[in-house]
């Protein structure tokens, strides 16, 4: 069941409603996205009905969820939602595309990427600090000083941040330099990372585990949820099947039925999915036509030179094309590209949410 908070709702009708569902013997999880606060209850649901919650102060609705992924679920929310990251929307009315490079390796490679990115109709960027690598001798990231260059190239170009954490112990650290907390395909169901980004006060971008349903894809999202946070965005990212041309399978028709199921904004990533330079423009103009919310999307100025994942990254004669894609195709499906949202670099430093019940 889930308590659906009216906007101009106040911290006191909200705590009234945790401790009505307290007293009943049930559990209360408060959840705040960028438009409404939402409460989800846990216990039985036959005494919750007697307390008649429909009818307290701050109360819009109250919705019975036959899903197991409740605060996530499109069941209490009709409408999709949109997420802002840095000012930058994400949702059913925009395309939007965040591209960088795959790790952070150098300023001057960050840069010149960045400056692609921007050129290609990118308003957010990213970039990995701490790469999680199949293997414990690939290249690992620069840690602590590849987001300190995140975070002077986003006041460079003005492009917010978009960069992974992979571990709850640098989640603090991470969302101090980043306007947005990616969890990769190998984190979907690390559980303590995925409750310590929802405790913390940036939006998340969850993507599908490798090996994933698209039902234990919204579960891992609804821990997020579960700790505070409503802010997230899931990333189909493709997934294993027994072909080998391609680095994973796109699983396409993830986009719709994710966004059939949850009201939380879906991407695509057509550099991870398809792992070839060749097939990123062509999964573009797929996850558009599909509805995607956004792509994320890999450049390297010198893919020949890159530590990490080369053979997918766009170069500089892809831009145009990518550029002409970004901006043509949107518009034909209602959507438009977002500019560059303000930079905020090292913003960070908001305090984290309070986690789980209100008390
Ligand atoms: C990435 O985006 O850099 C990444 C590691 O992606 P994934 O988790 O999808 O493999
Ligand atoms: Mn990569």
């Amino acid at each position: 069941m889930v308590v659906v908070m009216a906007p101009e709702a106040t911290q006191e009708d909200v705590n009234a409603i945790v401790q009505l569902v307290q007293a009943a013997g049930g559990e209360a999880f408060v959840s705040r996205g960028v438009s409404r606060t939402i409460v989800g209850l846990v216990g039985d649901v036959d005494e919750f009905g007697a307390l008649n919650l429909r009818s307290r102060a701050g109360v819009v609705d109250v919705v019975r969820i036959s899903v197991p992924y409740k605060l996530v679920s499109r069941e209490h929310h009709r409408n999709r939602s949109v997420i802002r990251v840095g000012g930058v929307p994400i949702g059913p009315d925009t395309m939007t595309v965040i591209a960088g490079p795959c790790a952070v390796e150098t300023a001057e490679q960050t840069l010149t990427a960045a400056r692609m990115a921007k050129a290609a109709g990118a308003s957010l960027l990213r970039g990995g600090a701490f790469k999680p690598r199949t293997s414990p001798y690939a290249y690992q990231g620069l840690g602590e000083a590849g987001l300190k260059i995140l975070a002077e190239v986003s006041a460079e170009t003005g492009l917010p941040v978009v960069t992974e954490v992979i571990d709850p112990a640098s989640v603090e650290l991470v969302a101090s330099y980043a306007d947005m907390l990616q969890v990769g395909t190998r984190n979907m169901q690390n559980f303590a990372l995925l409750q310590a980004v929802g405790s913390a006060a940036k939006p998340v971008l969850l993507k599908r585990g490798m090996s994933a349903t698209v039902e234990e894809w919204l579960m891992a999202a609804e821990y997020i949820a579960q700790r505070g946070n409503l802010d997230i965005v899931l990333c189909e990212r493709g997934i294993r099947t027994f072909e080998t041309g391609t680095r994973n399978t796109l699983d396409i028709s993830a986009v719709p039925v994710a966004q059939r199921l949850s009201h939380l904004p879906v991407i695509v990533d057509p550099s991870h999915s398809g792992g070839r330079r060749d097939l990123v423009v062509p999964l573009t103009r797929a996850a558009i036509a599909v509805g995607a919310d956004g792509v994320i999307i890999d450049i390297h100025p010198e893919p020949k030179l890159a530590l990490c994942d080369g053979d997918q990254a766009l170069v500089d004669s892809d831009i145009r094309e990518l550029a002409s894609v970004a901006a043509h195709l949107p518009p034909l499906v209602g959507r438009t590209l977002p500019p560059p949202g303000p930079a905020q670099p090292g913003a960070g430093a908001a305090p984290a949410r309070a986690a789980t019940a209100v008390s």
